[in-house]
């Protein structure tokens, strides 16, 4: 069985990274989505791999949906070449609405917002309160310390190990879509 998934929200830096790497994962992850006509959604801004990664999207002719809080689009971070965006009010509020046109979640490299905005739509899915899989796209290994977090967190009886493969993690642009269109949910309690 897989899933018919149209949109995808990403989460990533607002920033570059260091080296080339992270832009360029970014921009093949915007590619992948044209090429299997999946829609993105995302922050709306023209700030580091965000503004890449739509612009990859952008260029491909796909499709492109930004969730913009009213501070940020008042500071000017909107990204000019966005036909289709909406404003709301708050982070919180902007996050519930970008996991409701979604129907899976990728994270790039990025900082504290990247992981924030992750870990709840993870959360979500450990909780029930939603069904649609999430990924990490782990370019150059960025990843790989979170989830070594991870493992310690199953080490200390924390998070059992069923939900480290809750979510699926390759530096492979195609093979993260694929994981989440194959996705099947991992049923084993939260509560050990
Ligand atoms: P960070 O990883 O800390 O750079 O934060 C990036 C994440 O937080 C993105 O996925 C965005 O959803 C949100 N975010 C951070 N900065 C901005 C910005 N200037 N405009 C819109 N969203 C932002």
């Amino acid at each position: 069985m897989t899933r018919t998934i149209k949109r995808i929200a990403v989460f990533c830096g607002s920033n570059f990274g260091r080296g080339d790497a992270y832009k360029d994962g970014a921009a093949a992850l915007g590619r992948a989505f044209v090429r299997h006509g999946i829609g993105l959604v995302y922050g709306g801004t023209n700030k580091g791999l965000m503004a890449v990664l739509a612009d990859a999207v952008l260029a491909g002719g796909g499709s492109v949906h930004g969730v913009l809080t009213t501070r940020l689009h008042g500071k000017g971070h909107l990204h000019p070449g966005l036909k289709d965006f909406e404003v709301l009010p708050t982070m919180g509020t902007r996050k519930a609405r970008m996991a409701e046109l979604a129907d899976a979640f990728i994270a790039l490299p990025g900082g504290i917002g990247t992981l924030e905005e992750f870990m709840e739509v993870w959360t979500l899915n450990q909780l029930g309160e939603i069904d649609k899989p999430g990924g990490l796209l782990d370019i150059a290994g960025f990843y790989a310390p979170f989830m070594g977090f991870i493992d310690h967190m199953i080490a200390e009886s924390f998070l059992p190990a069923a939900h480290r493969g809750s979510i699926v993690v390759t530096p492979d642009a195609e093979a993260l879509i694929e994981g989440l269109v194959s996705y099947r949910k991992v049923d084993v309690p939260k509560w050990m």
